[in-house]
């Protein structure tokens, strides 16, 4: 059975006694037992939500980490920095970071390397944009960005290895691909896997959608066969909603 996911990724917003206020209100809620969720705080809050969030079922993600262990990056954070404040889980190649922050798939792959190196489950981001949906060059652009960013691991890295496909189109724009989109990229995702390790490992992996997912259409999109959750922005910002998203299987 493959693990089902909510992972919210809060992206720059909430300071620390933003943060705070969203926790309060998280530990009041009453967390269904098959859902694995996930917050994905700045940096600055993820030793708060860490240390606060001990008693509950919910993991905390960071959003970025820097592929080399230590040195001379100034501004930058390590995979043993975040785990020494509790977060094992590292999302890497958010459509945001390839965009802003000029993170190839070559970058992606040492990022990649680093995180299994200091045992760190990872989220890896792939997806689209529009240019490439209207051009039918989607599939092969998920291919490559498979290919180049994660395919060089073993089998092994696949029990540490989690896949959001987020079509860069629908992210924080409101458009969400329709539940046929999904399901229809997802599927070839889990192909393309079990082409390249096997069919067990591409059926135990799982693969999560993000772009803009909110409580009214979460429900259909976590119905599809491939889809096994979601990676959720602006509706992971308030509780009530990112809560309703995690209810949604
Ligand atoms: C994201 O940032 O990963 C994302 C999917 O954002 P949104 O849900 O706001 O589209």
């Amino acid at each position: 059975m493959r693990k089902k996911i909510v992972a919210g990724n809060w992206k720059m917003n909430n300071d620390l006694a933003e943060t705070e206020m969203f926790l309060v209100e998280l530990k009041k809620q009453v967390f269904p037992e098959n859902v694995t969720i996930m917050i994905a705080p700045p940096f600055t809050s993820l030793n708060h939500a860490f240390n606060s969030l001990r008693e509950h079922p919910v993991t905390i993600a960071s959003q970025n980490m820097h592929q080399s262990n230590e040195g001379a990056f100034t501004g930058e954070i390590s995979a043993k920095m975040l785990k020494s404040i509790g977060a094992n889980i590292v999302i890497l190649g958010h459509s945001e970071r390839r965009a802003y922050f000029m993170e190839d798939n070559a970058t992606l792959a040492e990022k990649v390397n680093t995180a299994l190196e200091n045992e760190m489950t990872i989220i890896f981001c792939i997806g689209e944009e529009l240019e490439d949906r209207k051009n039918d060059t989607h599939f092969e652009i998920i291919k490559t960005q498979l290919s180049e960013g994660l395919f060089h691991t073993s089998n092994k890295a696949w029990e540490s290895i989690i896949i959001a496909y987020e079509p860069v189109w629908a992210i924080g724009t409101g458009e969400t691909a329709s539940p046929e989109q999904t399901q229809e990229m997802h599927h070839f995702i889990r192909k393309t896997i079990a082409e390249n390790y096997s069919e067990e490992i591409a059926d135990g992996v799982s693969i999560l959608y993000g772009g803009s997912v909110k409580p009214d259409n979460a429900t259909e999109i976590f119905k599809q066969p491939d889809v096994d959750g979601g990676l959720i922005g602006g509706a992971s910002l308030k509780v009530a909603s990112f809560m309703e998203i995690v209810n949604a299987f």
